[in-house]
């Protein structure tokens, strides 16, 4: 029997992806994909339709990517992280409280943002921004970003970004994260099994030190994310060895963004027996398809 493909990490328009929810299925069936994970920013909004796209033959593994903060084991400031919970229940109260929490973070970091370059004379206004969000979407910077290129202020969204809504910008508002260990313990509360996401993708910014991975390895942290696009070969390397030495879980996936980014879907994969020793530890929700 041919190994099978496992991507588990993926994005849909429930977040900053470019493909619907079951258009994403679509797009792993086509590319061969056996086993897709579902896992947008902070929200599981697009658990239901891609569920409902599933095709005979295809599991489909519910998650979400969870935006977190933590030290960085120097001692200088927290640093901002990325973790992938699996397979959690998303009405446990721990779950909903810290997503209700952030939605309205992002709500109301969106409006401030907005404001401070209305302000300024800029030709944007919060209705029309939130006018354009897909239901259940997390309200971020690229939806004030599209309404800037609607308005003929910038050509891109990428030239939002790089001149007026860059971290530091004057219009820039920063976010209020989980700390990453409340947000393993929440979706350990929940059934969930916790994976961290590219914590070597140094391109992205300051790292965190090995020592707080393998001290998240002691506080319920059951993976890590070895093989991603954003990751070296050494880091690969060296997050090989830590994964062995703390008893995580390796996991590699595309973090397929649709035409967001240009990593195509399962671009990198996972090991069937990674993903069954994440899956023994997972009691949140059903596995799909089986
Ligand atoms: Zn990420
Ligand atoms: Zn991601």
């Amino acid at each position: 029997m041919p190994r099978p493909r496992i991507d588990l990490h993926t994005h849909s328009t429930a977040s900053d992806g470019t493909d619907g929810p079951a258009e994403l299925v679509a797009v792993a069936a086509a590319a061969g994909v056996d086993v897709l994970a579902i896992t947008d920013h902070d929200t599981t909004a697009g658990w239901a339709a891609a569920a409902a796209a599933l095709p005979t033959g295809m599991r489909l593994v519910r998650g979400a990517e969870f935006s977190c903060v933590s030290p960085t084991g120097r001692g200088d400031r927290d640093v901002a992280v990325h973790l992938l919970g699996y397979q959690f229940d998303p009405a446990h109260p721990a779950i909903a409280a810290e997503q209700a929490r952030l939605r309205g973070e992002r709500v109301e970091r969106l409006h401030r943002m907005t404001e401070k370059m209305a302000a300024d004379g800029y030709p944007v206004d919060s209705d029309a921004v939130f006018a354009q969000l897909p239901p259940g979407a997390s309200a971020g910077r690229p939806h004030l970003a599209q309404a800037l290129v609607a308005a003929g202020v910038v050509g891109s969204v990428t030239e939002a970004f790089a001149t007026l809504l860059y971290n530091g910008s004057p219009y820039y508002v920063p976010k209020c994260d989980t700390p990453v260990r409340e947000a393993i313990a929440m979706v350990r509360a929940a059934g969930g099994v916790a994976v961290f996401a590219h914590p070597f993708a140094r391109k992205r910014g300051r790292i965190v030190e090995p020592s707080v991975i393998a001290e998240l390895a002691a506080a319920g942290l059951t993976g890590v994310e070895v093989d991603h696009p954003d990751h070296a070969p050494e880091d690969r390397e060296l997050l090989r060895a830590l994964a062995t030495e703390t008893g995580l879980v390796v996991t590699g996936s595309s973090d397929y963004h649709g035409t967001n980014k240009t990593t195509p879907i399962a671009a990198e994969t996972t090991a069937a027996e990674s993903l069954e020793r994440l899956l023994e530890e997972a009691t949140g929700v059903e596995l799909l398809g089986v």
